[in-house]
Order: structure tokens, then C-alpha cells, then sequence
């Protein structure tokens, strides 16, 4: 009570509180933004001599018929771990990119179901499993980034088959209200604890390191998703039960 009284009275006091009250802000942004640039840096300079030993390693790989079985085990391994070193600094990059406002948004109308059908063939490059669409028999109009939400859908439609096994199916549903789209990324896998489905779409956050571990990633996926979606005025949810599987779904809305 007394401090305070002194405050009141003594403006020069309260003005020199604000000055280095101000002065602290000014500082934890300031180092805020030197460890993005510093996580920005990085990631650019690593991820070029990645890419190009990831080349090296693919070519070697394509053009040599004289490799033995455990030369060309190794080579693949190296290869599959180079490449998932570049998309984790990729996505490093992406967030840091956001965090600083530097992801520009392209956004234009377009037809979603349109772009669900070219994810699914792109997805369907990487996995051979079956991708159910479902949909609704008009043409459904939607206001997005299109390659911002083509990343989006890849990462769900990823995140589907690493978390399920190889006979649990997978589908995508599309759906319109009257302001809203709604895209639903449906697998019947492991499923997500009610405690940690908030956590999720935290940086770094994955579930159960240990079940998590054997299909790599880094816990950045989600996170992406969300600052994507949010970029493009949309949102994302889960709703999941541990042992049945998972429902996320992107709000983005109509033009
Ligand atoms: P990553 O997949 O690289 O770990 P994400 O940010 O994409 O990172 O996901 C964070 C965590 O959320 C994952 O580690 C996983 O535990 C959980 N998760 C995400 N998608 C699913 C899903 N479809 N089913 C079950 N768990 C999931």
C-alpha cells in the first residue's frame, strides 16, 4: 500500500518505473528476435550441404549397379536420414519465418475438392494405402493459400498413416456450412490421450516419446499445421479417443 501511495505521488517515479519497465520489453524482444534469426540461419545453412550430400547419396544410389546388398542398405539409410534432416529444418525455417510475419499468404478462391483430389494422388505417391474422400456432390468453394494448404493436408494425411497400422483406413471428408469449409482427416489408429490433445500443436510436443520414436519427426508438424491454418484466418481441432483414433479438423472459410 505504501509503495504505491509514493507512486502516485511521485510521477517522476512512476515515469522512471515505465522507462525501464519499457526498457525490459524492449530487451526480451530484441533477444526474442536474435534467437529467431539464429534458429533461421542455422537451419538455411545447414539445409543447403544437406541437400546437396542427400543428391550425391540418391545418384550414387541410382547409377551404381555394382553396389553390394549392404553398400546399398547403407547408402539408403543414409539417404532416408539426410532427407528427413532437411524437412525438420525446413520446417525450423517455416517457423521461424512465421514467428517474424515473413510467410506471405497467396490467398485466392478455389475448389477444394479439386485440391483434396491432387493431395491424395501425391499422398498416394508416398503410401500405397488407400485414402477414402468423401464429399459433397457440388463443388465446394473455398478462400486459402493453395500451397500452404496442400502442406497442411500432407501433414495430416502423414501424421494419419504413421499412427495407424497398415489395415486401419484412412479418409478425408469435406463439408460446407454457411461461412465455413470443413476438411476432417479421419484415421482409425493409436488414437491421442484427452489430456495431451491440447499439447499437441505445441512446438516439439509429441506423445509418448517412446511409441513416437520408430516414425521419427521432430513434433513440428502440428505446429505447423496451426500457424498455416491461423494464417489463412482458418482454425484446427482434434477430436481423438485413445485406442480408436483421431478426427482433425480444418475450418477455413468460404469466399
Ligand atoms: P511428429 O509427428 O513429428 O511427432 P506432430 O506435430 O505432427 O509431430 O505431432 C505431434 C504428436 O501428436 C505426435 O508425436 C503424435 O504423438 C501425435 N499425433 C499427431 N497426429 C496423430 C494421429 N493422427 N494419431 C495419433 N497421434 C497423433
Amino acid at each position: 500500500g505504501e509503495a504505491k501511495l509514493h507512486l502516485v505521488n511521485a510521477p517522476s517515479e512512476v515515469k522512471e518505473l515505465a522507462d525501464t519497465f519499457n526498457m525490459m520489453l524492449y530487451r526480451i524482444s530484441e533477444s526474442w528476435e536474435q534467437q529467431r534469426q539464429f534458429v533461421s540461419n542455422v537451419s538455411h545453412e545447414l539445409r543447403t550441404p544437406l541437400t546437396i550430400v542427400h543428391g550425391y547419396l540418391q545418384s550414387t544410389l541410382r547409377r551404381s549397379n555394382n553396389l553390394t546388398e549392404a553398400q546399398q542398405e547403407a547408402l539408403s539409410i543414409a539417404a532416408s536420414e539426410t532427407d528427413s534432416t532437411i524437412r525438420l529444418l525446413q520446417d525450423l525455417l517455416d517457423l521461424a519465418r512465421a514467428d517474424s510475419g515473413y510467410i506471405h499468404f497467396h490467398v485466392e478462391n478455389m475448389v477444394l475438392n479439386d485440391l483434396v483430389a491432387e493431395v491424395v494422388v501425391m499422398a498416394q505417391q508416398f503410401s500405397s494405402r488407400a485414402i477414402a474422400i468423401s464429399t459433397t456432390s457440388y463443388p465446394i468453394k473455398v478462400k486459402a493459400d493453395r500451397n500452404r494448404l496442400k502442406q497442411v493436408l500432407i501433414n495430416l494425411i502423414d501424421n494419419a498413416l504413421k499412427y495407424s497400422e497398415i489395415d486401419e483406413s484412412i479418409s478425408i471428408k469435406l463439408d460446407k456450412t454457411s461461412d465455413n469449409v470443413t476438411i476432417q482427416v479421419c484415421d482409425k489408429g493409436c488414437g491421442i490421450p484427452l489430456q495431451q490433445q491440447t499439447r499437441i500443436f505445441e512446438r516439439f510436443y509429441r506423445v509418448d516419446e517412446a511409441r513416437a520414436r520408430s516414425t521419427g519427426g521432430a513434433g513440428l508438424g502440428l505446429s505447423i499445421v496451426k500457424t498455416l491454418v491461423e494464417g489463412m484466418d482458418g482454425s484446427v481441432t482434434v477430436l481423438s479417443k485413445l485406442g480408436e483414433g483421431s478426427v482433425f479438423t480444418v475450418t477455413l472459410p468460404t469466399p
